[in-house]
């Protein structure tokens, strides 16, 4: 160990757990590429004004676990919380919604941080992939996101996890909701920080975890009351879709999530492994959220998988990966020559598109075999003083045992054929 840590609330990918980080990646991605999704990378800071007004003042996100600070030369940055804001803010900014194809259809891939109290499957640091559709509204849209997020936990073998189904309402009858919340939860008896959000964002007080307030909550209003006649009958279809299309979903009229900028379609796939840590990921509908930022209207939905927790949900369920072994081949050589005669032959291997790894370091034949085995590699190739003088390799077929001589000038293409 160095005199460094690993600051708190963080940790490193290693070898070889790290290869179920990139599986998961690939997993959540694959579909979303196979739909029309196009890849964008945005900074890892941005303006912390885009996040004060992109993400909403009075989510604990931006009042409490945004990695603030101010540059040398004075600009005013954040270290990005989350994804939404900034893809909007680059697609915005490269006018991907003038280009006469909407909805704007992107993922992405990434690092993301937030200062909160450590814990499992809670991290300062931690990745998620996430998805935005961007300037359009019809619930097909979001029945589809739904679908290849389910369809990606399903790839990874996952089975026990649940997707929590709400509508949040519109701009029409969210706000006649939100007075009549306001004036129920006036009346309960709660701190005064839970008394302040009642003005700032009342729904999110139905989110709150303590039980002696969701005692209170008993009789609050409910938003499924107030929907208007446009909003049920989108939600409505957004559920048709998701049934037709076999995807099982639970509604759940409480769920509000935590971000301020949500409309209608509101969801979030919670695993049933993760003690509180539950959620694994989430989104919705988020019409408002362009104009927010000085856009023009652009109706969008997306959502952000995270994967840490994705992870930690295949390690619940038991759940081992197929990773194949990275390595194909491994080569020993015994001696000098060999090393040269070796070496050159991992070079055209590798160049032939075959996996190939060396023993390194002049280490003898028990010691580099140990490390043959550990690669995962199919075949060996090892060779001392008499196989070159003969003009030859061993290839050894790891899992048969089976070995034969090949002569050095064809072995590339036996291996490639043993290896395709
Ligand atoms: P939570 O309710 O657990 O705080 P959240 O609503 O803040 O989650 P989102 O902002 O919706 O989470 O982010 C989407 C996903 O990103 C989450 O479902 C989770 O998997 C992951 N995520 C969010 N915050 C963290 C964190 N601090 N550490 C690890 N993963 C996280
Ligand atoms: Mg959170």
């Amino acid at each position: 160990m160095s005199t460094f840590q690993a600051p708190k609330g963080t940790y490193d990918l290693t070898p070889p757990r790290s290869a179920k980080f990139l599986a998961v990646r690939a997993a959540i991605s694959g579909p979303l590429k196979n739909s029309g999704y196009g890849y964008i990378e945005t900074p890892g800071f941005e303006d912390v004004a885009l996040f004060a007004r992109g993400v909403g003042e009075s989510t604990d996100i931006v009042s409490k676990e945004m990695y603030a600070f101010e540059t040398k030369g004075g600009d005013k940055l954040a270290l990005r919380p989350e994804g939404t804001a900034s893809v909007l803010r680059a697609a915005l900014e490269a006018n991907l919604h003038k280009a006469g194809n909407l909805p704007v259809k992107l993922w992405y891939s990434g690092s993301y941080y937030r200062y909160e109290r450590p814990q499992a499957g809670r991290y300062r640091h931690f990745s998620q992939v996430g998805a935005e559709a961007i300037g359009t509204e019809d619930p097909a849209l979001d029945a589809e996101l739904i679908i290849l997020a389910d369809q990606a936990y399903r790839s990874l073998g996952l089975t026990r996890f649940r997707i929590l189904l709400n509508s949040l309402g519109d701009k029409e009858c969210r706000p006649v909701y939100r007075e009549a919340l306001q004036t129920f939860l006036r009346d309960l008896d709660l701190d005064e920080e839970t008394r302040r959000r009642i003005e700032i964002n009342p729904l999110r007080v139905l989110d709150d975890k303590r039980a002696d307030v969701q005692k209170q909550l008993g009789g609050a209003p409910m938003l499924r009351d107030y929907l208007c006649d446009a909003c049920k009958a989108y939600h409505e279809e957004v559920r048709n879709l998701l049934t037709a299309a076999g995807v099982v979903y639970e509604d759940d009229e409480k769920l509000v999530r935590g971000l301020d900028y949500y409309t209608r379609t509101t969801f979030e796939f919670v695993h049933d492994g993760l003690g509180s840590q539950s959620a694994v990921g989430g989104g919705g509908r988020y019409d408002g959220l362009s104009e927010m930022i000085g856009g023009p209207a652009l109706p969008s939905v997306g959502w952000a998988l995270g994967v840490d927790r994705t992870v930690l949900a295949l390690e619940a369920e038991g759940v081992e990966l197929d990773i194949p072994a990275t390595t194909s081949v491994y080569a020993v050589p015994l001696g000098e020559e060999a090393r040269r005669v070796l070496f050159g032959l991992v070079t055209e291997l590798r160049r032939a598109g075959v996996a190939t790894d060396f023993a390194f370091g002049g280490r003898g034949l028990k010691g580099a075999m140990k490390s043959a085995n550990r690669s995962g590699a199919r075949f060996t190739i090892v060779a001392g003083e008499r196989d070159l003088a003969e003009g030859t390799v061993q290839l050894k077929d790891m899992e048969s045992g089976e070995q034969q001589a090949v002569a050095l000038d064809e072995l590339v293409a036996v291996v490639r054929a043993r290896t395709a």
